[in-house]
């Protein structure tokens, strides 16, 4: 498995023993360095590393990916989610479609539920 760097760009300023690494007389904190990471998909090792890089790059971000200027509407042709009820226990539930506006459900298969592709919504 290869390791990557937490992309915090503070990281290293966290003065954790965890981070102090080089031989005696030539130490530094340096930036952790894991398999892998819970936060920021992967990218981060704490909410705080996560946190530092948004403010140091989240304006840059957003506009580069587009920034909202007007809301977003949920509206009923997108607006089904996929739920279940529990009828006899988890090996008896009954999955369906519900429309978040409108409250009407539809039924699913267990297929379907699982099918991260399949849904009512308009795209
Ligand atoms: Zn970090």
């Amino acid at each position: 498995m290869s390791l990557k760097y937490c992309q915090g760009t503070s990281c290293h300023q966290y003065t954790t023993k965890d981070r102090l690494r080089g031989n005696k007389g030539n130490k530094t904190f340096q930036t952790r360095r894991r398999t892998s990471f819970y936060y920021g998909k992967g990218n981060f090792c704490s909410l705080n590393c996560q946190n530092d890089w948004f403010n140091d790059f989240g304006n840059k971000a957003i506009d580069h990916f587009g920034r909202l200027t007007e809301p977003k509407h949920l509206t009923e042709e997108n607006a089904w989610v996929k739920d279940y009820d529990y009828r006899g226990g988890m090996n008896d539930r009954s999955f369906y479609f519900v429309n978040k506006i409108t409250k009407e459900q539809r039924p699913l298969t267990q297929e379907q539920f699982n099918d991260n592709n399949y849904t009512l919504n308009e795209r």
